[in-house]
């Protein structure tokens, strides 16, 4: 399957759509995910058009792994907890709904379980609230 540009995130990078964004660099982009599996659910895409892992070259995938790295600290501190996961789908069958490259940052507590994937919109004033604590970590 060839690149389709016209993707929501490919979007989001040319700035035709909006993201409450916490994060960018030359080669990275990290935003809110607006259907949060658990609040602090953060994106993180390179700016590469790519659409899964098997696709990217391996340089710009290390620049997109320096800003998980370094994002997945920030939303760890933002959010006060144990442990971050950190989920990659490719392809349809793996569950993936947005053929660009990206990066899932799941905040995690014991006892404290993900909602179903890709399911319900979030309310954009708490997007925009995390996204500013996750930056503040940052700073
Ligand atoms: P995946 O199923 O791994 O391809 O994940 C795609 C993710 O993108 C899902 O978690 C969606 O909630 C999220 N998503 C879809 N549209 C947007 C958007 N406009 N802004 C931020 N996240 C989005």
């Amino acid at each position: 399957m060839a690149y389709d540009d016209g993707n929501i995130f490919a979007k989001i990078l040319r700035g035709e759509a909006p993201a409450f964004k916490v994060f960018e660099d030359d080669y990275s982009l990290a935003f809110m995910d607006v259907m949060p599996q658990v609040p602090g659910h953060t994106l993180v895409i390179p700016k590469d058009p790519t659409e899964d892992i098997f696709h990217a070259n391996p340089v710009i995938l290390g620049q997109t792994m320096a800003t998980v790295q370094k994002v997945g600290e920030a939303v760890k501190k933002a959010f006060d907890v144990p442990g971050i996961m950190i989920a990659q789908l490719n392809g349809q069958a793996a569950g993936q709904t947005v053929f660009h490259l990206h990066f899932h940052l799941l905040p995690r507590s014991q006892g404290i379980e993900l909602q179903m994937h890709a399911r319900e919109m979030a309310d954009f004033g708490e997007l925009e609230t995390h996204a500013a604590r996750i930056k503040a970590a940052m700073a």
